[in-house]
């Protein structure tokens, strides 16, 4: 009967949100799975404040997340970064290749990026050297890239047609026509996100994107954790999100568990078009 009444009461205020609400109670759909992309990691530095708390949170919270391992970090790293990479991927969350440098030079039509705009061979040595210190010092094979400011050009999809160990690229941004790949993908779904502006987590943007793609088989949502312990409000908006998510029912998943949902949801629409597009 409180219930009731409590719904009642809210009717008018709910009703200015009908598409939110509307999508939550449609109901008959099971809430996506989420790839939460934090980026970033430097081996370099410690561990920074920002992905203590942030970790320290998800793991009480039973949540699975993944680390973008910034490689050049990796070429003279801190002991307790390697350590701490290494009880974070023990506990199921999963490191990823975030490339090398993570630079970029230039202005106007000469700005290039470690990914969009650098040769073949410059491509090739940032992956392969951040694939091999992976392996040298967290023995580790990253099965998943994602490109610092998420840009990419053709070159790097040739880069990782000519590796079997990544298998996955996270918001690939470069178009199949211009740089068809055969990496599975997880794209980037620029409404839904964690950050609004970047670096700055905002649980009521989120909320709406969320609502708007609600129906989705994976939400790939991106964030920087070392830029949130600069004000205690930003964290308190990201846990809120999380919190959120756990409500809906959403499941935490490694960008190759992502994949498989993704299959799984397609093959569910349209066996055929699954079966030909075969793995
Ligand atoms: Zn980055």
């Amino acid at each position: 009967m409180i219930r009731w009444l409590l719904a009642f009461a809210l009717g008018g205020a709910l009703s200015a949100c009908a598409s939110l609400t509307d999508v939550e109670e449609a109901g008959s759909s099971p809430a996506p799975a989420i790839v939460l992309k934090l980026d970033d990691f430097r081996a370099d530095g410690g561990v920074h404040p920002g992905w203590e708390e942030v970790f320290r949170f998800l793991e009480a919270q039973d949540v699975t997340a993944t680390i973008g391992v910034i490689g050049e970090g990796l070429e003279e790293p801190r002991q307790e970064a390697v350590d701490w990479l290494l009880v974070r991927d023990a506990r199921g969350h999963e490191l990823w290749n975030h490339g090398y440098c993570h630079c970029r030079s230039g202005e106007g039509t000469a700005h290039v990026r470690e990914f969009r705009g650098r040769s073949l061979a410059e491509q090739q040595a940032a992956i392969a050297r951040t694939q091999y210190l992976g392996e040298q010092v967290l023995g580790i094979t990253f099965s998943t890239f994602g490109a610092p400011y998420n840009s990419t050009d053709a070159n790097t999809a040739r880069v990782l047609a000519d590796r079997d160990d990544v298998r996955v690229w996270m918001y690939k941004d470069t178009s199949e026509e211009a740089a068809p790949s055969r990496k599975s993908p997880l794209p980037r779904i620029a409404a839904v996100n964690i950050e609004y502006p970047v670096h700055i987590p905002d649980f009521e943007s989120f909320r709406a994107g969320y609502a708007a793609h609600r129906d989705e088989p994976v939400l790939v949502i991106q964030g920087h954790p070392r830029s949130w312990v600069d004000d205690p409000a930003r964290m308190e908006e990201f846990r809120r999100i999380v919190m959120f998510l756990k409500a809906e029912g959403a499941r935490f998943v490694k960008p190759t568990e992502a994949v498989r949902e993704r299959e799984a949801a397609s093959s569910a629409n349209d066996p055929a078009a699954a079966r030909e597009a075969g793995g």
